[in-house]
């Protein structure tokens, strides 16, 4: 991961010279001159942190209980969303985003379930991304919405992008479930939104904006999604690095391959940002990253950012006729004396600097995060615990919307969960495709517990 370590570690050494006034952020000291080049892999913190927990994944079972049920309704389909940057089965090089050099939906398959995985655009925005998604399950050319292409100026359709279907026969006598990691989470619940209601604009289109299709999707389940935002996410200064290391990653993690020929589609063909013939994985990389599409507020940064994931929560709402689930992963210990959040050694080095406490005069990391969001969202100290990039406190219901813990009760349509909180595991540990840390376990407990629902 020679690429994205660089400019991380830079980040990283002025860091390690500003320790010394760690302790007060409010009455911060000058950084002391130190022209040392050795600098720790990740920055040692000043004061004693609490001890990190590992949640064993065996374990993980949606309110701790082993599912009461015995009669599992394996037939539903469970469909897998993908989070930001990531990818289909096509891609990668054998790399799967759920699993790493493992399978979850082959895992899966051969538990019985019927399991499909989603591939939509890793940098697009939450309705793009709903778009291709009802396309992958329907089957059929993917409509962003002649007034949605218009607005932000993007091809209506794609006929590049036209599918099967995973499940053709798809209504409300024959719903799926959606299990979204990270991003993933808010472009399901984008979609039942568009399914139950669509889009008033957008009628005119047909198809998925045209609504009327309640109770197609039985159960959405957010993994380590950021369902208020992340302020990592804020700024686009901050947001475009961010997610061009962390597709570097992806791309440096493919074994000893050369991360040229990465196997990557930035699926933005409505954008005419597709890859040419022969274009290597760098110079495609680096000309979406310096495209016209980030102006717009269309696409990820936008959608993820605690802003634009409030308006999308005021659009959304929430439908009467499905059941949502959230589960939270955290790699965050506290400082015994600050409060702040430090990340736990095993973080993921991509992660680390997003999650790491800074004091003055650098920006707060999201282990102190403070102040507000562009849109004027305070951030407070319940913010600071964290998973790498997401607040723990985002991955739950929407900020202003009621849930409950899941202890065993029976569940309702239009309830909001909360399943529980996987300790030890950042961001990206919980898919096992960067950390290489076998998920099986958690997937297999959350498919038997959405096929008893
Ligand atoms: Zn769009």
């Amino acid at each position: 991961m020679t690429a994205p370590r660089l400019p991380l570690t830079l980040l990283l050494a002025v860091t390690s010279l500003l320790s010394a006034c760690r302790s007060d952020p409010a009455a911060p000291t000058p950084a002391r001159t130190d022209t040392r080049l050795s600098v720790p892999a990740t920055p040692t913190p000043t004061e004693a942190t609490a001890t990190p927990k590992l949640t064993d994944l065996t374990a993980t079972y949606p309110g701790g209980t082993q599912p009461r049920t015995l009669a599992l309704d394996k037939s539903v389909p469970l469909i897998l969303v993908h989070g930001l940057g990531g990818w289909g089965r096509d891609e990668g090089l054998g790399l799967r985003y759920w699993g790493g050099l493992l399978d979850v939906q082959a895992d899966l398959r051969a538990q019985g379930y019927t399991v499909y995985t989603a591939s939509l655009g890793p940098v697009s925005s939450n309705w793009d991304r709903a778009a291709e998604l009802y396309a992958q399950i329907r089957g059929g050319c993917v409509d962003y919405g002649a007034a949605h292409a218009q607005t932000h100026g993007h091809a209506q359709k794609d006929t590049k992008k036209c599918y099967a279907g995973f499940y053709p026969g798809w209504d409300a006598t024959r719903p799926v479930n959606l299990l979204g990691h990270s991003m993933g989470g808010q472009t399901a619940r984008l979609l039942v939104k568009l399914l139950d209601d669509g889009d008033a604009a957008n009628r005119a289109s047909g198809g998925l904006f045209s609504g009327g299709r309640a109770g197609w999707v039985r159960s959405v389940m957010t993994v380590s999604s950021p369902n208020s935002g992340s302020p990592a996410a804020d700024t686009l200064q901050d947001a475009i690095p961010m997610f061009k290391n962390l597709i570097l990653a992806f791309a440096s993690s493919v074994g000893g391959l050369d991360p040229e020929n990465f196997v990557y589609d930035f699926d933005l063909n409505q954008w005419g940002l597709s890859r040419a013939a022969g274009e290597s994985f760098t110079s495609y990389n680096t000309r979406v990253f310096n495209s016209g599409i980030w102006k717009s507020r269309d696409q990820a940064a936008y959608d993820l950012s605690v802003d634009g994931s409030a308006a999308l929560n005021t659009y959304v709402g929430r439908s009467r006729t499905t059941k949502y689930f959230s589960w939270e992963t955290n790699a965050t210990s506290p400082g015994l004396l600050s409060g702040w959040h430090y990340p736990n050694l095993t973080m993921n080095a991509v992660l680390s600097p997003i999650a790491y406490p800074y004091a003055w005069p650098l920006k707060p990391g999201l282990g102190n995060i403070g102040g507000r969001s562009p849109g004027g969202i305070g951030y407070d100290s319940s913010w600071w615990a964290n998973d790498g990039i997401v607040p723990n406190r985002s991955m739950n219901a929407p900020l202003g919307q009621s849930s409950a813990a899941y202890t065993g009760q029976l569940t309702a349509p239009g309830g909001w969960y909360r399943l529980g909180r996987v300790d030890g595991y950042d961001h990206i540990d919980i898919t096992g495709n960067l950390s290489f840390r076998d998920v099986k376990a958690f997937y297999r407990h959350q498919a038997a517990f959405l096929a008893g629902q």
